[in-house]
């Protein structure tokens, strides 16, 4: 078997491990294994480009084991509430090298096909948009740039003016050999659309965009891949792009937006002003030795975490109520909201990680239905996806949002530290129901005082 065959086959094989290990994904008792059979793919194909590179090996070594520890570093270092900020940064590299590439295929004197021209001008501007966009959102979900949607008079024109001076410029490129100064104006327009297109977008949605970027940075990576002629990238390429763009639509239709209202309606400078109806009824506060008695004679409890869970990193005090609540003879589920929240699975991975089994955990879908027969829906820092206004205010910003009907339940008790709004920014008529009880505090610390209660009894 000659050189060119051997890196084909194993260029075929890490294809075939990067798409297990996708299917493996998607099941959380097998999305360990499939996360490292896709890495041995990724080392596979790194290990047969670069052995194809001509480039010595002490160079490749160096400029593996550096990448290499930065990643780790970064992994095991990212807080899991800044999972979106270390994914935008990942992305915005990727964009980065998928522009290179291409800047590089477009240079004068490479003899490259008319096609892979075609592919590398496209690598160079979805690149450059992926990297910018990355960029910026990093900043805005990191707080070091206004979180609010930043919105000037002809913002959109000036994108689609750039836009097109982008395209003519890359038609130019394309059938001739660029003048290097021509490739650099084609690569800053392409950055500088990225960033038009970012800063318009308020922080809470940015978790969308980095997804909707990260499939770029798919899509760049197959240009790039074509550009080069290289299979393996072409495959991966379109593995991320198509990924991405699944998980944005499934994050727009859990919030009952469209893509285009994400991109475009610069929400949360106008959220603040829908939604105002005030609500009516009384607040009633709730001690943890009332609750720990509400639960304690209820034999059916719903959990229903949200975005405080996650601040208060209170999941390991929920997993150990939960368990004394089933052992006290309650039946106990988790209720997941797709977009409760910050990311993605963001509620999934951290009820993994304090342990809760994955048959404990329910979708709205299923518990819905039969919430009249719910003794207690425990609230845990969730907010906008328990707000019945989704389902009967016409005005509410999130009227349409499927939520959990936790308000129809026997009795609610609302765990978090004020009266304050989520991430919508709108009131929220649970807290003032009647079948509704506010515990105020740090969610972590009345999770324990629970369990202390339950204990000591
Ligand atoms: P929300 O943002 O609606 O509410 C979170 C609540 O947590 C706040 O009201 C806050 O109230 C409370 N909280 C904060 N810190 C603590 C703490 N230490 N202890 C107890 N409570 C605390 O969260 P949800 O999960 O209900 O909803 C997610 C929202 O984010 C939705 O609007 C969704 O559309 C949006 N979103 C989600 C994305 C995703 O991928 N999951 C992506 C983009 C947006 P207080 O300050 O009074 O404690």
């Amino acid at each position: 078997m000659n050189d060119v065959t051997l890196r084909g086959a194993l260029e075929i094989i890490a294809c075939v491990l990067f798409l297990v290990g996708l299917k493996l994904m998607g099941k959380q008792a097998s999305a360990k294994r499939g996360n490292f059979i896709s890495a041995a793919g990724m080392i596979l194909a790194v290990i047969v480009a670069v052995s194809a590179s001509g480039v010595d090996y002490l160079t490749i070594a160096i400029t593996v084991a550096v990448g290499s520890v930065i990643g780790a570093f970064a992994a095991v270092r990212v807080k899991m509430t800044a999972m979106p900020e270390m994914v935008a940064l990942f992305n915005g590299s990727g964009g980065l090298a998928s522009l290179a590439v291409g800047l590089i295929e477009l240079l004068p004197g490479r003899d490259v096909e008319v096609v892979g021209r075609i592919a590398a001008a496209l690598a160079v501007i979805i690149g450059g948009v992926a990297f910018s966009g990355s960029i910026v959102a990093f900043a805005k979900l990191a707080g070091k740039l206004n979180t609010k949607p930043i919105i000037f008079p002809f913002q959109l024109t000036l994108s689609g003016l750039s836009a097109v001076a982008t395209l003519v410029i890359a038609g130019f490129a394309v059938p001739h050999d660029a003048h290097g100064a021509l490739l650099v104006v084609l690569s800053v327009l392409s950055v500088w659309i990225g960033v038009l297109s970012v800063i318009r977008i308020g922080g809470g949605d940015m978790p969308v965009v980095v997804s909707l970027l990260n499939s770029y940075s798919g899509v760049a990576a197959a240009f790039a891949g074509l550009a080069l002629a290289s299979p393996v990238l072409i495959v991966a390429g379109t593995l991320v792009g198509a990924a991405g763009l699944m998980l944005t639509g499934a994050m727009c239709k859990a919030m009952n937006r469209s893509l285009s209202n994400v991109l475009f309606a610069g929400f949360g400078a106008t959220v603040a002003t829908g939604g105002t109806a005030k609500a009516a009824g009384e607040v009633k506060p709730i001690t943890a030795p009332d609750t720990y008695a509400l639960l304690e004679a209820a034999r059916s409890v719903i959990i229903v975490p949200g975005y405080g869970m996650a601040v208060a990193q209170a999941q390991h005090a929920v997993k150990e109520l939960a368990e004394l609540l089933i052992e006290n003879g309650a039946d106990v589920r988790f209720v997941i909201h797709p977009v409760a929240g910050r990311m993605p699975g963001h509620m999934n991975v951290l009820l993994a990680e304090a342990g809760v089994e994955y048959e404990q955990l329910a979708e709205p879908g299923d518990v819905n239905p039969t919430m009249e027969n719910v003794d207690v829906a425990l609230v845990i820092g969730a907010n906008d996806v328990v707000n019945p206004d989704a389902r009967e205010d016409q005005s509410s910003p999130l009227f349409g949002m499927p939520i959990v009907d936790v308000d129809k339940a026997r009795t609610v008790v609302v765990s978090k530290r004020s009266m304050s709004s989520g991430f919508a920014g709108v009131e929220n008529s649970l807290f003032y129901r009647p079948n509704t009880r506010m515990l105020f505090g740090d969610a972590q610390k009345s999770m324990a005082a629970i369990v202390a209660e339950f204990k000591q009894a």
